[in-house]
């Protein structure tokens, strides 16, 4: 909106506009601002609360950049000055219970959740687990946990970190000779959440560290939760000692929430947003957007941006323009070599045998499959496909495809095994 001496102004539709730039977008932003406006760069966002009429004036209010404060917010091992802060939780207060929308998908790891959030340390929900894949709400009911015990425990220490930070704490403290402050401080936590266990894999000086601590604050009666994106058996990388460990409490997935569930989501979010959609907008975007909650999320932010920035309605009509502009961009962004690449590994044969002249029956299956994805997700010509397969005729290509379609309707498997390549291709893209 504007910029004036370093205070960048941005203005946003809503909140939750604000919420999601902070949340997604912060580093981004934060590196152009430093890198034009200089060191003292700000950011500030002014946030539409009354677009306004003839008669009165747009009406919107003025937040900081949140993170803005976090610079200074650090844990004790890196600024020991800062001591004050070492009750910090880490945790983002929108990730709450409330909020977060139950379905089949993810029933059993939410009332676990519910039950250790209410008694943490006391049920044998410990540790906790929780594994699924990218986009289907780890991370905010994990974070939910710490805020409902930050709100109803209060002499309760409830910290949320990631592995990777922590992971990066720990390597900071062995180079600055404080490793026992280091392990001193996470042994006082109450409750730890620590997200994404997979990140440990093959980091074995960090693991050693999380195991005393492990050990430490499940003997002391401490809650330990964790998130991961796969099941303790496949978390590859990881010491065996601490992999049984795991296994002690309890395990809970997240799966891809059904259409049902997705429906509720997305009016849950508008609600929360104050934003009215028709109900054939929710049903059309709930049926169409079928990968994870994140993206789902995603395409509501495009549709409320096209609907604020254009002044315009959100309809049927919008929805289809959205999502088609977005998928349009994923078409763009993946190409041949990708695919090829990714068919590759999900069949375990090798990328190159696609191009080649080699006739086994597995190979000429992900050569199908490979070429039908080419087709399915960019714009070249059959003939450019072709191409890309070692020279191939377009008609080979058509009868790929074909084939790919014949048995994608008459065989289960290979359509679920279709899908999920799919999936793997679009969470790529973006
Ligand atoms: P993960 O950590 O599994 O990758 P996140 O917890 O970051 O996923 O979730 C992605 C986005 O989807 C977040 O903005 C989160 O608030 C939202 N989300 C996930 N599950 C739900 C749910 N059941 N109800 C409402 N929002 C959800
Ligand atoms: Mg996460």
């Amino acid at each position: 909106m504007k910029l004036e001496s370093n205070v960048l102004t941005v203005e946003v539709p809503s909140q939750w506009f604000y919420e999601w730039l902070e949340e997604h977008y912060i580093t981004v932003l934060k590196k152009a601002i430093i890198g034009t406006i200089g060191p003292d760069g700000k950011l500030q966002y002014s946030i539409i609360v009354d677009r306004g009429n003839q008669s009165s004036q747009p009406m919107s209010i003025q937040l900081p950049q949140k993170g803005a404060k976090s610079t200074v917010q650090t844990t004790p091992f890196d600024i020991p000055e800062v001591q004050q802060n070492n009750k910090e939780s880490q945790l983002n207060p929108n990730y709450i219970f409330d909020n977060f929308v139950e379905g089949d998908c993810n029933r059993l790891a939410r009332s676990a959740g519910l039950a250790v959030a209410q008694k943490p340390g006391i049920t044998s929900f410990n540790p906790l687990m929780f594994y699924g894949g990218v986009g289907l709400g780890k991370t905010h009911l994990i974070q939910a946990i710490g805020n409902y015990v930050r709100s109803n425990f209060r002499n309760k220490f409830v910290l949320y970190v990631s592995s990777e930070k922590f992971t990066s704490q720990f390597i900071d403290a062995l180079k600055n000779n404080r490793i026992q402050e280091f392990q001193n401080y996470y042994m006082q936590v109450d409750v730890l959440l620590i997200d994404d266990v997979q990140f440990l894999a093959k980091k074995e000086k960090t693991q050693e560290i999380f195991f005393h601590i492990f050990n430490h604050l499940h003997q002391m009666g401490k809650q330990i939760i964790m998130t991961s994106d796969c099941p303790p058996r496949d978390l590859k990388g990881l010491e065996e000692r601490l992999l049984s460990r795991f296994k002690w409490g309890l395990t809970a997935d997240l799966q891809l929430p059904d259409y049902e569930t997705r429906v509720a989501i997305i009016k849950s979010k508008m609600q929360n947003d104050g934003i009215d959609i028709p109900d054939d907008v929710t049903e059309y975007l709930a049926y169409s957007v079928d990968t994870n909650i994140r993206e789902l999320e995603g395409v509501l932010i495009s549709l409320i941006a096209h609907s604020s920035l254009n002044r315009v309605e959100i309809d049927l009509e919008l929805a289809k323009q959205t999502l088609k502009s977005i998928i349009s961009d994923i078409d763009t962004e993946v190409d041949i070599d990708y695919i090829q690449k990714t068919v590759a590994e999900y069949f375990d044969v090798n990328a190159s045998a696609l191009r080649d002249k080699v006739r086994k029956k597995e190979i000429v299956m992900a050569r199908q499959v490979a070429m039908y994805l080419a087709k399915e997700f960019t714009k070249h010509s059959l003939k450019a496909i072709g191409m890309h397969f070692g020279g191939r005729d377009h008609s080979t290509v058509i009868h790929s495809i074909q084939a790919v379609e014949d048995l994608r309707d008459t065989n289960s498997g290979f359509r679920a095994s279709l899908e999920e390549l799919k999936k793997k291709i679009k969470i790529k893209a973006n």
